[in-house]
């Protein structure tokens, strides 16, 4: 079995549903079992700033999958739940990344794990510390809560508790 790590966000339309429409349909993966799941947090956008506050959350999964294949679930996922890449980090009904795979790193054409930005972005390291505050960020060389420790204050009042 291997540990992965799994952020969600939407902006779109019904966030809360998306989210939990995403969570059921890895849910219903045979190979993947859902073992915790974060809070959900609302967020101010970062990057392409002109558009609805984001839903986000940070899913556990235990699974049997290797990381291309559970990368195609989760956009076979994104592509269900209609998602349009339209605007580069822009509106989006449904985004999954893969954060973590166990504690490996690989960096293929089509997939970086650990996930590349994770750690300088509160929105993700917000609800993953939730988790597992002790896990380690191997791009940052610390702790999820030490990673959240050290943003500024101003960043961190951007990701608002909305749903324990
Ligand atoms: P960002 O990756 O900066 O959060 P994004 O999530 O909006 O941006 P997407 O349009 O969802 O970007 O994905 C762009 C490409 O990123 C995908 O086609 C996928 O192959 C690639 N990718 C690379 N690493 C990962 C990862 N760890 N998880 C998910 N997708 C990844
Ligand atoms: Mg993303
Ligand atoms: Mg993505």
């Amino acid at each position: 079995m291997n540990k992965a790590y799994i952020a969600l966000g939407s902006n779109l339309q019904e966030r809360e549903q998306f989210l939990t429409e995403a969570i059921d349909l890895i849910k219903g993966h045979e190979q993947i079992n859902l073992k915790n799941t974060s809070s959900i947090y609302e967020t101010e956008p970062v990057g392409y700033t002109d558009q609805n506050c984001f839903l986000n959350a940070v899913i556990e999964v235990d699974t049997s999958l290797e990381p291309l294949v559970l990368l195609d679930y989760c956009q076979q996922i994104e592509e269900e739940l209609g998602r349009k890449r339209v605007i580069k980090w822009g509106p989006r009904t449904i985004d999954l990344d893969i954060l973590l795979y166990n504690q490996e790193n690989m960096k293929d054409e089509r997939l970086t794990i650990p996930h590349p930005h994770m750690h300088e972005r509160a929105f993700v390291m917000v609800p993953l510390a939730e988790l597992n505050p002790g896990i380690y960020i191997p791009a940052s060389g610390e702790r999820a809560f030490e990673v959240v420790r050290a943003f500024p204050a101003s960043e961190l009042k951007g990701i608002k508790l909305w749903k324990k």
